[in-house]
């Protein structure tokens, strides 16, 4: 499957070009495809079509939502995100995203409050600058970024190893909307759901079953094939969940520009035989 990209992310969230760049980027890969998925915000999409008129690329309209599931039996829930994709009524999602969004610009506050006592210091002016100033736009990645550029950490990576990933003392959780409400919503916009990246929430493979049975169950569509450089076990796991659940597959590569310099754009996972790509059912 060439040519195709339903995951990547613009300056929108924690990408480093504008949607503009992105959608030109794309172009140049042979990119006939592109979904921007930015967390909790579709707000890049306008700019991205604009760009592609009458330009070899069709634009799908996307967005990566912060969810949260639970197992029936236990009360502990777990983040997830959910790749939104193809909406053609986008009205439900856009009220939700409102929510998303407050949410969003609370947690960052927090962040950086939380490490106050950590690093000495409050960088949440530092952080806001990084998003022209709009609080509900923040990522951690975003933190992680401010924590390096001050010389608290040497890498991004280690900011969220030592403070602000899940288990330390500045995490704080994204209380977004629940994994079957979000399903729903998508829906209602007449869009697919798709579970993004199932093999990088730090989740047992018993628990990976279980959040891929449960999305199934809601009625997720598609579940997106992990990249090419995880190992054969781990897909061949998912390839498995897939058949298993009756699912459609997506592919993306996840890109966010300079942030992650080792993604690269249109860079997606080949398909197996016998799987359905979501995109065959876009209109
Ligand atoms: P947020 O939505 O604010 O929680 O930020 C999530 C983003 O942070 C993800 O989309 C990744 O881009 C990045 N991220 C999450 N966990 C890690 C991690 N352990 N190491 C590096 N980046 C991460
Ligand atoms: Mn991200
Ligand atoms: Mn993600
Ligand atoms: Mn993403």
């Amino acid at each position: 499957m060439q040519g195709v990209d339903l995951h990547t992310h613009s300056n929108i969230s924690d990408g480093t070009m504008t949607p503009e760049l992105l959608v030109h980027a794309a172009i140049e890969k042979g990119i006939r495809t592109l979904a921007l998925t930015d967390h909790d915000s579709m707000d890049g999409l306008m700019q991205a079509e604009e760009v592609a008129k009458n330009q070899p690329i069709q634009i799908i309209s996307g967005v990566e939502i912060s969810s949260q599931w639970s197992r029936p039996t236990t009360n502990k829930s777990y983040g997830v995100h959910i790749v939104a994709l193809n909406m053609q009524n986008p009205e439900p999602l856009q009220r939700l995203l409102i929510e998303q969004k407050k949410v969003r610009a609370q947690r960052s506050k927090q962040i950086c409050d939380l490490l106050i006592p950590l690093i000495n210091q409050d960088i949440y002016a530092d952080v806001l600058a990084k998003v022209d100033g709009e609080p509900d736009r923040v990522t951690r990645t975003h933190i992680a970024k401010t924590l390096v550029e001050k010389g608290i950490v040497h890498r991004a990576q280690q900011a969220f190893d030592k403070y602000i990933k899940e288990g330390k003392k500045a995490y704080v959780k994204f209380d977004g909307l629940g994994l079957q409400e979000t399903i729903q919503v998508i829906h209602e916009s007449q869009g697919f759901a798709v579970l993004a990246h199932p093999t990088r929430y730090d989740l047992s493979a018993t628990n990976i079953r279980y959040l891929v049975e449960i999305f199934a169950q809601y009625g997720g569509d598609a579940i997106e094939l992990p990249p090419s450089i995880e190992s054969a076990s781990t897909r061949q796991m998912v390839d498995r969940m897939i058949e298993q659940f009756g699912l459609k597959v997506s592919v993306g590569s996840d890109f966010h520009g300079d942030n992650m310099p080792w993604i690269k754009l249109g860079n997606i996972p080949r398909v197996k035989e016998g799987q359905v790509g979501i995109w065959e059912s876009f209109k």
